[in-house]
């Protein structure tokens, strides 16, 4: 639910026992989270801005690219908001492990998008079918999120510069439906 990665194996309070006692037992006050961002980097942190508001990002209402922007080919976040700052340093988002997987995330996407090109162009809908549900089962899920919501942002081409291929791929309304929406 923090990084991203799909080792998702701790139950985490997102607003910790010591800060909301009251909240243990709150069914969304649960999420799934890897035992690195739940027990080594967040803990019990969970600062607040001055009027209140909780810095770290709830995956469950926020939408993480409103607040962190993604370099995709270093695989390394940036903050656009205060809130999305706070996130990177609570979680520790840019840690090794994790910018390296999200490079090879995007390698692999970069590799699957392409044989889902070659399969539409052949019209091979099992194929294409099968390619989807690939993409669904790989780690890193924001890598591919990042790519089709940089494909249709204001200069995607200097985005894509080094693979331009990417492009038009990204931009698929069948691939964009399939991907983006929850029931297909
Ligand atoms: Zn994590």
């Amino acid at each position: 639910m923090y990084c991203g990665d799909n080792q998702g194996t701790d139950v985490d309070h997102y607003e910790p026992l010591a800060v909301a006692p009251l909240r243990t037992f709150v069914w969304k006050n649960h999420l799934l989270a890897c035992s690195g961002c739940n027990s080594h980097f967040k803990r019990g942190g969970f600062p607040k801005s001055r009027d209140g508001v909780p810095l770290l990002l709830d995956p469950t209402v926020d939408d993480p690219f409103d607040h962190l922007a993604l370099a995709l080919s270093v695989g390394l976040y940036a903050p656009i908001t205060d809130r999305g700052r706070a996130t990177i340093e609570i979680c520790q988002l840019n840690r090794d492990i994790l910018s390296r997987g999200r490079q090879t995330a995007y390698e692999t996407m970069t590799i699957i998008l392409e044989a889902w090109r070659q399969a539409s162009d052949h019209e091979d809908e099992y194929k294409k079918t099968s390619l989807m549900n690939t993409i669904r089962e790989q780690p890193f899920a924001d890598v591919i999120y990042a790519m089709l919501r940089y494909a249709h942002a204001p200069g995607a081409s200097q985005l894509f510069a080094d693979r331009p291929q990417l492009l038009p791929i990204l931009n698929d309304e069948q691939l964009r439906t399939s991907l983006l929406t929850w029931d297909s």
